[in-house]
């Protein structure tokens, strides 16, 4: 007789912190969101000053996207009902993978379902058996997926560790196949940037090529919003650039833009792309028109108000005393205000607990809790919008002094166990 698949489900039922949490009321997930992820947004019946959403310059919700969104809906219907290959591809399929390849002054893009099937399709189909993909142990969930579901083999350096990342690359050399080098240039965690200078000069050494993923980075951050390959100047030295509309550009989909000829042969390989029904084009007129503001004065301004705020909240949570790293140093010595701040917390619980204070207070933030973060890394993830208000920035500081002031008067201890 085998085991029961099903006896982790037991026992994750019976997980005595997940029932505490649930006990106490604290359990920071799956609250309903009841209207669009704006910068204050009605959360579980009462509005909140929105800081858990990737909805970075305010587009989402904005009457333009959702204007195009119903456009194209009624021109498409609300299903593709298929595969790319197949019935799945429409016009705007193909206009949102010319507009992304010119945005990005490459030869050709392919749009898939959500930014995660990108990073698997992209991966999967490119580091075949004998191949290797070297990424950071920090990267996004879909590209460790991608290298683990590859057929080669997968090697994780250390974060953001450009001496592991060599040694790695060395390792590769050794290898009868090729290396695809994959890292975030944002990443979402803690809004810290990947050293993208070292990453190319690395990857050009060891003959490597160089998929990176500029999910929070586009739109919000370089020249015309293209993300931090073309802040860096580097756009021409990294070989793939993967983004996802479903951050600041206010759509749905995810994309991966490069050469003809790599796209082309993604298009019929990459698994992801082929084996799931066309992302609805909901999401890709949304896409389309936020794209249009994203690449105006208008989204200029935006970027501009976005690091403005950032910088207001980064400067207000530090003044209270939370560790708050400071913003990234680029070469030519201006920050890069990358819109995701990390709070740390003593641990799992006292972030619940923390999170929970400022929900009641009117202010929602993301947690992060083991083993989305390492173990004995807990922590808030703030992130800001274009559209805070000053005032709503105030709100947040307030609710975050009322937070520190607690933990000032309770003893660790206190807040490490549920007492
Ligand atoms: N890459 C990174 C770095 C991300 O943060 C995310 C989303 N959290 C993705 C890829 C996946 O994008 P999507 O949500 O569109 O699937």
């Amino acid at each position: 007789m085998t085991g029961d698949v099903f006896a982790k489900v037991r026992a994750y039922e019976s997980y005595a912190f997940r029932r505490q949490l649930e006990a106490q009321r604290l359990l920071p997930y799956f609250r309903a969101m009841q209207g669009p992820p704006s910068a204050v947004t009605v959360i579980g019946g009462a509005p909140r000053v929105n800081l858990g959403s990737s909805n970075y310059l305010g587009l989402s919700g904005d009457e333009r996207l959702t204007a195009a969104a119903h456009q194209a809906t009624l021109r498409y219907g609300t299903s593709t009902n298929g595969s790319r290959l197949m019935n799945g591809t429409t016009d705007l399929h193909l206009r949102v993978e010319e507009t992304v390849a010119d945005w990005f002054g490459e030869e050709d893009a392919l749009v898939f379902g959500s930014g995660y099937a990108a990073n698997l399709g992209v991966i999967g189909a490119l580091v075949g058996g004998g191949d290797v993909a070297v990424c950071d142990a920090g990267d996004h969930a879909s590209i460790l997926d991608g290298a683990k579901l590859a057929r080669g083999r997968l090697l994780a350096f250390r974060h953001n560790r450009m001496d592991r990342l060599e040694t790695l690359l060395r390792r590769a050399a050794d290898t009868e196949g090729g290396t695809l080098v994959v890292v975030d240039t944002v990443y979402s965690m803690q809004g810290d940037l990947s050293d993208i200078v070292a990453i190319t000069g690395l990857s050009r050494r060891y003959g490597a090529r160089l998929l990176v993923d500029e999910a929070h980075a586009v739109g919000v951050l370089g020249p015309d919003g293209q993300g931090i390959g073309a802040l860096a100047g580097l756009a021409d030295a990294v070989d793939l650039r993967m983004g996802t509309f479903s951050k600041a550009l206010g759509g749905g989909g995810g994309f991966v833009t490069g050469p003809a000829d790599v796209i082309d042969f993604l298009r019929v390989q990459a698994r992801s792309f082929m084996f799931t029904a066309a992302a609805p084009v909901g999401g890709i007129g949304a896409a389309l028109a936020g794209m249009e503001i994203v690449r105006s004065a208008e989204g200029e301004e935006r970027r501009e108000r976005l690091a403005a705020n950032t910088a207001l909240l980064r400067n207000g949570l530090t003044e209270l005393g939370f560790d708050i790293a400071p913003a990234p140093v680029w070469a030519d010595g201006k920050q890069v205000q990358t819109p995701i701040l990390r709070v740390p917390a003593p641990d799992d619980l006292a972030a619940a607990r923390m999170w929970k204070l400022l929900y009641d207070q009117g202010v929602y933030v993301n947690v992060a809790l083991y083993p989305a973060v390492p173990r004995g890394q807990a922590q808030l993830r703030v992130s800001v919008m274009a559209t805070h208000t000053e005032e709503h920035l105030d709100r947040v500081v307030d609710a975050f002094a009322v937070v520190a002031r607690k933990q000032a008067r309770r003893p660790a201890a206190d807040l490490v166990v549920g007492s």
